[in-house]
């Protein structure tokens, strides 16, 4: 498995089905691999938070979720073969899995929204296992390590924004009995039919970041590191 460097950042380049393949074999083993799906602007904050990278290096596979990621890297000299929106990921996986009768634990959100989440997967996905859910807003791990320790799923949906999720996925891995966890950023919310996902022609054009930007406009703050990482990478390629 080839990696790409973008930036300090080490993605995988994978396709999709490959991806989902490996995700499968994670997910029978119960050895809580986890999955992060940096887009730029998390590229960046790494570049500031060594405790955030370190968790980015030390994940089982790192997918290029926003098409900021491929440009970069195009830029950088090194394309990858194919965008991966982290949501797209668990949707492909959940249907393998719900072929397989396995079951996912959804943690993360405002309380009632992963329980919503649930109620829509396993109505999209009949197979699926919902071993449990539980809210993004806590105080105390324990109790929550306890509560997916019990439902042993194969595959946990840590929604927790980012970096508390990539950070949580790295510092309770050692604790946990799950096959993947993958940290998902506001996937819950769109599973529950809180939050609307761009429409495909966006997506396929590569303007999914418009769209939301459009219906959240107070993203625009977290959105300015968008500009800074084409300029490093524009940086890095004229001095390499
Ligand atoms: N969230 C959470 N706990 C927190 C902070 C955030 O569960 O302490 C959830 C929040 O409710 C939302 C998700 O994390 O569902 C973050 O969504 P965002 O849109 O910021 O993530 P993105 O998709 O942009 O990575």
């Amino acid at each position: 498995m080839s990696r790409i460097d973008i930036l300090g950042v080490p993605f995988d380049n994978m396709m999709m089905d490959e991806v989902v393949d490996y995700a499968m074999n994670c997910c029978a083993g119960r050895s809580a691999a986890y999955v992060v799906t940096p887009n730029p602007e998390i590229v960046m904050s790494a570049r500031e938070n060594r405790e955030l990278m370190e968790a980015i290096r030390g994940a089982d596979f790192v997918l290029p979720d926003g098409i900021g990621v491929i440009y970069g890297a195009r830029i950088l000299g090194s394309p990858l073969q194919e965008r991966i929106p982290g949501i797209d990921f668990a949707v492909r996986l959940m249907e393998r899995l719900s072929y397989a009768k396995s079951s996912v634990f959804l943690f993360g959100a405002k309380p009632g929204v992963a329980e919503q989440a649930g109620e829509n997967l396993k109505e999209r996905f009949p197979g699926l296992v919902i071993a449990g859910t539980c809210d993004g807003y806590f105080t105390d791990d324990a109790p929550i390590i306890t509560a997916i320790n019990e439902a042993a799923p194969e595959l946990l949906l840590v929604c927790l924004g980012s970096p508390k999720q990539e950070l949580w996925m790295a510092q309770n891995a050692g604790k946990l009995k799950v096959g993947l966890m993958a940290g998902l950023g506001g996937s819950l919310d769109v599973f529950a039919g809180v939050v609307e996902r761009a429409p495909e022609r966006w997506q396929r054009l590569g303007l999914e970041w418009l769209y939301r930007l459009i219906k959240e406009p107070s993203r625009i703050g977290r959105m300015m590191k968008l500009p800074k990482f084409v300029l490093c990478a524009v940086k890095e390629r004229v001095t390499r």
